[in-house]
């Protein structure tokens, strides 16, 4: 893509851009060498992607180079994964009371709690979880009302 000054039929050149702060646009500045003169191409979110898929350079940074999101989830997935399970001991078995328990949470957040209890169970080489476990994992993990 290239801007051509009118007045001096040269192509402009590109000086300068500037990605807005909620990353959504971006002001793309070209100078004419002749004039001087300058234009700013300002890109909506949709063409400020398109920009970077092309790999445009900000400041010192290619944009292309920048971290896919999804690339992130899967790191931080795997950064979980290696390191929940390091004291790795026999999966504790939840007692009847302590289901019970566990079912007067929010449905939406009892396989989290379930989770955490049981985390919290085995790295204490827990066999089983009670609710007198439950409670004292609960203050110690700082979580109220589960
Ligand atoms: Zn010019």
């Amino acid at each position: 893509m290239k801007f051509l000054c009118n007045d001096c039929q040269q192509v402009m050149e590109f000086r300068d851009n500037t990605p807005s702060s909620d990353g959504g646009s971006l002001a793309i500045q070209y100078a004419c060498p002749g004039c001087g003169r300058s234009i700013s191409m300002i890109t909506n979110p949709g063409e400020t992607q398109m920009v970077r898929s092309l790999g445009v350079t900000i400041g010192h940074e290619a944009l292309s180079s920048q971290p896919e999101p999804m690339a992130m989830i899967r790191e931080s997935l795997a950064g979980k994964g290696g390191n929940t399970t390091v004291s790795a001991g026999p999966e504790p078995v939840w007692t009847e009371a302590a289901l019970k328990r566990l079912s007067a949470a929010p449905t939406f957040v009892q396989g989290m709690v379930r989770r955490l209890y049981t985390d919290y169970a085995r790295q204490r080489g827990y066999t089983e979880i009670t609710p007198a476990i439950m409670t004292e994992a609960r203050d110690e993990l700082g979580m109220t009302g589960m």
